[in-house]
């Protein structure tokens, strides 16, 4: 199959493309985070996939565009579901890219982290799956947690310690602040 794999950073990559890999598919990795702030973070990881595409040569759909403002105004004044929104906005961007270069499938690598909410992102790839018609390939990648962690270490990836947005940023540092 022809995958488009959505990645939201390179250590997150490592586990779901080379178990993607490993069945025969044909894999294009897209970046497209908007979520990622501030501008140095997001550079930060996107020149960690570029890094780690010299490595493993796979093709790359890079969105090289900052999105803060873009984000920013779907999730102002909807904090409280903010998560749900911000993993919508990039499987919706990656089965509407999917569909329009010929892909057989689209999924994410957003299913590998074990901080994530994954039964919300099957959901939610599998509701736009039926809008768009475009298949989902659920797995659950969390099986693979260590092995993209040592692998990470091994290549001396850069490792983001926190989620993206600001809000998870200030999460991980202000133990004062409570989610909304
Ligand atoms: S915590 Fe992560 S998934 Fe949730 S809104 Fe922030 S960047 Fe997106």
């Amino acid at each position: 199959m022809k995958i488009l794999l959505h990645t939201c950073c390179a250590p997150c990559l490592i586990y779901p493309y080379s178990f993607l890999k490993a069945r025969c598919h044909e894999i294009t990795v897209f970046f497209y985070n908007p979520n990622i702030h501030p501008f140095l973070e997001f550079k930060k990881r996107t020149e960690t996939i570029k890094n780690y595409k010299e490595i493993l040569s796979f093709p790359l759909v890079n969105e090289n565009k900052y999105g803060l403002t873009e984000f920013l105004q779907k999730i102002v004044f909807n904090e409280s579901k903010r998560c749900s929104i911000c993993y919508a906005m990039r499987l919706e961007k990656t089965a509407t890219l999917a569909i329009k270069q010929g892909f057989d499938a689209f999924t994410t690598t957003l299913l590998y982290s074990k901080y994530q909410q994954h039964d919300l992102i099957n959901f939610l790839g599998e509701k736009i799956s039926i809008q768009t018609g475009i298949p989902f390939i659920y797995h659950d990648f969390r099986e693979g947690w260590q092995v993209g962690i040592d692998e990470a270490l091994s290549l001396n990836m850069y490792r983001q310690s926190y989620c993206g947005c600001i809000y998870s940023e200030q999460e991980r540092y202000d133990k004062s602040f409570k989610k909304p």
